[in-house]
């Protein structure tokens, strides 16, 4: 986890003159791919009035469980602007985002999320995340996930070549 991220952020932000066009967006791309074979779900991401990309799931069209919307927006976004990080930039989502997303839009340090339905209504059309986030919660020996720390010494020799490794990009 970034430290930077660890600090409290706003509680909520408040709405800007672009709101309202990219979300819209991201409910059509939604409601697309509800009928396309994806899963009814849309994202896009923007800076402002432009858009860096938009998508929507492709889990069972792509057969990859990570193929939500928002992931495939923000790899899209990070390939467009060429960087890891989209930082000025906001997440819109049909829908609010699990676990997996939320932690991609953490590591990808979007500045902003926007979401039209909440997870309740997704687990009310049959997508419940929100056992993962109870998991969460959860410690590691009580996690629906069978779990074993195993070779933590051997492993830690990674973070020693990472360290010593001159030519390391931090993120
Ligand atoms: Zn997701």
């Amino acid at each position: 986890m970034n430290p930077a991220r660890s600090e409290p952020q706003p509680a909520t932000p408040s709405q800007n003159v672009h709101d309202a066009r990219w979300i819209a967006r991201a409910i059509e791309l939604a409601r697309e791919a509800a009928t396309n074979g994806g899963g009814p779900f849309g994202a896009v991401i923007a800076r402002g009035d432009e858009q860096l990309a938009e998508s929507s799931n492709r889990v069972t069209l792509d057969l990859d469980p990570t193929a939500h919307a928002e992931v495939n927006a923000i790899r899209a976004a990070c390939a467009k602007v060429r960087d890891f990080k989209l930082e000025g930039a906001t997440l819109y989502s049909s829908c609010e985002p699990c676990p997996m997303c939320l932690g991609a839009i953490h590591w990808a340090r979007l500045e902003r999320l926007v979401f039209a339905c909440s997870r309740t209504d997704a687990a009310a059309a049959g997508f419940d995340d929100e056992w993962i986030y109870r998991e969460l919660a959860l410690p590691i020996e009580k996690r629906a996930v069978p779990t074993l720390q195993l070779a933590r010494e051997a492993g830690l020799g990674a973070f020693d070549a990472w360290r010593a490794f001159a030519g390391r990009s931090p993120y």
